[in-house]
């Protein structure tokens, strides 16, 4: 068995915004040459999100519209008394900074519609992200 890591970085470019990453985590685990086993896909940042799903611009608009109904920016969060991001960390947390994928035959193994997308809730920023991939 082996244990691989590879570091890609993005930049996002506005406040709010959904990046599809598929193409470059699925080229990550290309390079670690795992054939069959698990990709850990992890954000080291507490203002984004990794989610699955599917890469519709309505969809993506509502997922942005949904965040700020939930979370909604100064709304007396405490963390913004020292900060003004207490609702990217909140939206964080609750969409979750990991995702795990099955490798196959050297390739993510995802459904026709779904993509890994990573969140921006806090931009514009340079984010980093780790593909673990473990097996063979
Ligand atoms: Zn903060």
């Amino acid at each position: 068995m082996k244990v691989k890591n590879v570091e890609l970085s993005f930049s996002t470019s506005k406040d709010f915004e959904i990046l599809d990453i598929t193409d470059e985590v699925s080229s990550a685990v290309k390079y670690t040459e795992v054939k069959e086993g698990l990709c850990l896909v992890f954000s080291l940042h507490t203002t984004t999100a990794l989610v699955i799903n599917e890469r519709e611009p309505g969809l993506l608009d509502d997922f942005r519209q949904a965040s700020s109904k939930l979370f909604p920016k100064g709304a007396g969060w405490r963390h913004d008394l020292i900060d003004t991001n207490a609702h990217a960390h909140l939206a964080s947390t609750f969409m979750g900074n990991f995702q795990v994928i099955p490798i196959t035959n050297g390739s993510l193994l995802l459904g026709t519609w779904q993509r890994l997308l990573l969140v921006e809730l806090d931009g514009p920023r340079r984010r980093r992200v780790i593909v673990t991939a473990i097996g063979e």
